[in-house]
């Protein structure tokens, strides 16, 4: 390393160069003894001699680069590298000695600039320097050139003040990851096997680091201790070992990656011993030249089985892993990679022979034995896979076994655990046909209606398992009624000590008061409370209280309100409806303030009742309009959040959008599945029930439900659940969306509001499909999804990988315009 006649611009009139004698000017001098500039030196003063002295000792030292600054012809400062060329590093150091050089980020633009050059012409990965921490200028400067502190301690030059010491790294960009394990069942521990004077493994490390394009070798092994032998080999290598997942590889390379910053990743499997550096250089140049994702000499196969050698980016890799979804694909870190051609670019290296039937490998004990004889024909220190297939020749050994065998194997249990199987769902639905209409309690979850039935027996968390023993995450909750989570915390155990002591009791429990004003201090339009069992109770009641409060029989409705005959009699499924009374029902558009209007003038209106949140919510203050409307027409407005309470916010859709209703009605999320739903209003039209207007049930006072509602609400408040619920569901339909545009899949459409979002198709058979294809993968969605409080980011990834497979498949489809192996159902329309 030589520090002389160096130029480096920097911008047009700023520039580094070497100094020489004739810098040693006064100008020079009178920097070091001005006392605003040498306030943060440990030089203070220096004659011109000195100066002379100090240049020509940098100038003829090796490890120390002196560079001046200059703007024109003027000297206005110095920098300094003293560098450590074995480990890569340097100490920086910068002065500007000119004070009207101050303040103009120059030392920012130099520090840059000098630490580029370390980097990409002297090779170097990381640099270092100190600083007072009082020179707050100088901690900022350096900050914006990228360093970051790492350490502070007492300056031993200054006193009462401390040295911050700051640095900024490179890492270096390609890492061979030679992955190895103790514990293969076909020959077990066999990575330390001796073969010469080196171990297999050993051999591995020692032939890796010859490559030239190689930066840094690492060990990705397992966690398990049975693998510590394979760390103390490392060690002897100076190869460092990253400890990862025991069983899935691509997890290991990904934290390994995190772990190590690599950029560009060499795969190289530890039973590889005779993998060669030449090969490595050669991938490595193709992916550098190719600008492929993953390059390789496997695909196809021309190589010699054991000269395998593959290359990736960091980028290729986490996309890998965000979509990999089945095992044989986590099991194995690349199949992915290299299956998708659609989504990765690719590079092959092949050979001029085909070789690919040739076996150099250790997988078996026979293999063991070929390696060893080889070793007593070749130089393992040195040759090549030319010589090696020479000697292979010449010995004449015989070849036996395939390629890829574990990969095989994996594919194979794929196949087996990827087809569910589902016959005890099956016949327990052929049972329920002749015994259930529709097979279940609620359309949406009959065989009819969903295209992908199953009997689902349990649950934990976010998941649930069928009566096959199937897992899926399910977005769906029990139809929106699951918040918490199944078998949440203390929440059973809560629910079950009121179970303890009587569930329904003869006269009225202190926890109906309890929850009554709790619910009252939280829903803005709570001002009396009643509880009953489903929506459609509430509702109904809702629209009976608003018809005797105004003395009118017509109701405007906008959304689902659960199927009593004054609600689903204007809908198709109206048989047994008498015609008088579904036509006091009329409904208004969602978003359409003129189709309201014109009902409310010209009917005797009693009662607006709507789903206060669809779609994508209510746009230019429609729900104030509603209000106003309802106002001047002295209508009743009753929001129906048996969906949306509960859920968007802990007082509901009113409360989120700050519209009051006069009545309102819950459901569903309030109490984690128990059955349990409220009628909340004004205390002028709720106290007619005490005055004629007859509603009333037996099991509204159960107080197990009631104590899973007081539970479910409290821990909402407590974990700021709602937030939580809509953080995820942010994430779920930023992942979706993008997704989505990718694929440029058209008849799909992502709507909803994050704690109640999901896909709706244009097409039955899509969504038919999309529900199969999703729960095949392990993921109950009917397209809408909830989300509740124990979903976690891994689920909602989950969902993302299986989407992008299904979005891929109804690509496919839909291009061929051929749903071909699914059996299309019908799904819920209401
Ligand atoms: N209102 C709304 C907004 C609903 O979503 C539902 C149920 N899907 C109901 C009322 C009816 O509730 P239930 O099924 O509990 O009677």
């Amino acid at each position: 390393m030589n520090n002389i006649g160096i130029n480096i611009e920097i911008r047009p009139n700023l520039y580094l160069r070497s100094l020489n004698e004739n810098d040693a000017t006064e100008t020079y001098y009178s920097w070091l003894n001005d006392t605003d500039v040498n306030k943060y030196l440990s030089t203070k003063s220096a004659t011109v001699e000195e100066l002379k002295e100090y240049i020509n000792d940098n100038n003829k030292s090796t490890n120390k680069i002196l560079l001046g600054i200059f703007m024109g012809h003027t000297h206005i400062g110095n920098t300094k590298l003293e560098v450590d060329l074995d480990n890569k590093r340097a100490i920086f150091s910068i002065m500007i000695g000119s004070k009207e050089s101050w303040n103009l980020g120059i030392g920012t633009e130099v520090t840059k600039k000098v630490c580029d050059y370390a980097f990409d012409k002297i090779g170097l990965k990381n640099i270092e320097l100190g600083v007072l921490d009082s020179n707050l200028g100088a901690i900022k400067a350096y900050k914006k050139a990228g360093f970051v502190i790492v350490d502070s301690g007492l300056s031993p030059a200054f006193d009462n003040s401390k040295d911050v010491v700051m640095r900024i790294e490179r890492y270096p960009k390609v890492w061979a990851i030679i992955q190895a394990r103790m514990g293969s069942t076909r020959l077990p521990g066999k990575a330390m096997l001796p073969i010469g004077k080196r171990t297999a493994i050993g051999h591995v490390f020692n032939r890796v680091k010859k490559a030239k394009t190689v930066d840094h070798v690492v060990l990705a092994t397992g966690k398990d201790s049975i693998n510590d032998p394979l760390e103390v080999e490392a060690n002897k290598y100076d190869i460092p070992t990253f400890r990862g997942d025991d069983d899935w590889l691509l997890n290991r390379y990904v934290d390994c990656v995190c772990d190590c910053h690599a950029e560009t990743i060499i795969r190289i499997t530890g039973d590889c011993v005779l993998v060669d550096p030449d090969i490595i250089d050669k991938v490595v140049t193709l992916f550098n030249e190719s600008g492929a994702d993953y390059a390789s000499n496997v695909h196809p196969p021309t190589y010699p089985d054991g000269f395998d050698v593959e290359v990736f980016s960091k980028e290729a890799l986490f996309d890998v892993s965000r979509r990999a979804n089945i095992d044989s694909d986590r099991e194995h870190a690349t199949p992915y990679l290299w299956k998708k051609k659609g989504f990765f670019k690719h590079a092959s290296l092949e050979n001029d022979v085909d070789l690919n039937e040739m076996r150099v490998v250790l997988d078996y004990k026979r293999d063991l034995e070929i390696l060893r004889q080889l070793e007593g024909e070749v130089d393992f220190e040195t040759a090549g896979v030319n010589e090696i297939v020479e000697a292979y020749r010449r010995l004449d050994i015989e070849q036996y076994a395939v390629r890829n065998e574990g990969y095989a194997l994996s594919l194979q249990n794929d196949t087996d655990s990827y087809k569910k199987s589902l016959s005890n769902s099956e016949a327990l639905i052929e049972r329920a046909k002749k015994v259930i209409p529709c097979s279940a309690q609620t359309y949406s979850k009959s065989y009819r209606h969903f295209a992908y039935p199953v009997f689902l027996r349990e649950g934990s968390g976010s998941h649930v398992w069928d009566v096959d023993g199937n897992e899926y995450i399910d977005f769906n909750c029990g139809l929106g009624a699951v918040s918490l989570g199944y078998g949440y915390k203390f929440f059973n155990t809560s629910c079950r000590s009121a179970t303890i002591s009587g569930i329904s009791f003869s006269q009225p429990h202190p926890i109906e008061v309890e929850l009554a004003e709790k619910i009252i201090d939280i829903i803005p339009s709570a001002e009396m409370v009643k509880f009953m069992k489903n929506g459609s109770d509430v509702t109904t009641a809702a629209v009976r209280l608003a018809r005797a409060h105004t003395g009118r029989d017509v109701v405007a409705k906008c959304g689902y309100h659960g199927f009593h005959d004054w609600s689903i009699g204007v809908t198709s499924n109206n048989a047994g409806i008498p015609k008088c009374v579904s036509d006091l029902t009329i409904e208004f558009e969602y978003n359409n303030i003129d189709s309201l209007k014109k009902i409310l003038e010209n009917h005797k209106v009693a009662a607006v009742i709507m789903e206060p949140l669809q779609h994508n919510g209510p746009i230019d203050g429609f729900l104030r309009d509603v209000r106003g409307l309802c106002d001047t027409h002295e209508v009743v407005l009753i929001f129906d959040e048996v969906l949306s309470g509960f859920r968007t916010a802990l007082g509901g859709a009113q409360a989120y959008y700050g519209v009051t209703p006069d009545l309102s009605t819950f459901g569903k999320a309030v109490s984690n599945g128990f059955p349990l739903s409220i009628l909340v209003g004004k205390s002028e039209i709720m106290k007619q029930i005490d005055d004629g207007v007859f509603i009333s049930t037996t099991f509204g006072g159960d107080i197990v439900s009631l104590s899973a509602a007081l539970y479910t609400i409290n821990e909402m408040e407590a974990t700021n659940g709602y937030d939580k619920m809509i953080s995820l569901g942010n994430m779920w339909k930023d992942n979706v969306n993008s997704l989505i545009k990718e694929y440029e899949i058209e008849g799909v459409e992502v709507v909803g509001h994050p704690s109640h979002c999901g896909l709706v198709f244009d097409s039955v058979d899509t969504l038919s499909f999309y529900q199969q294809f999703m729960a095949e993968q392990g993921i109950l969605t009917l397209g809408i999804n909830n989300f509740c409080l124990s979903h976690t980011e891994r689920d909602i990834m989950n969902f993302i990988r299986a989407l992008d497979e299904a979005l891929y498949a109804i690509k496919e489809l839909q291009e061929l315009e051929f749903y071909r192996d699914y059996r299309i159902r019908p799904v819920f329309k209401r």
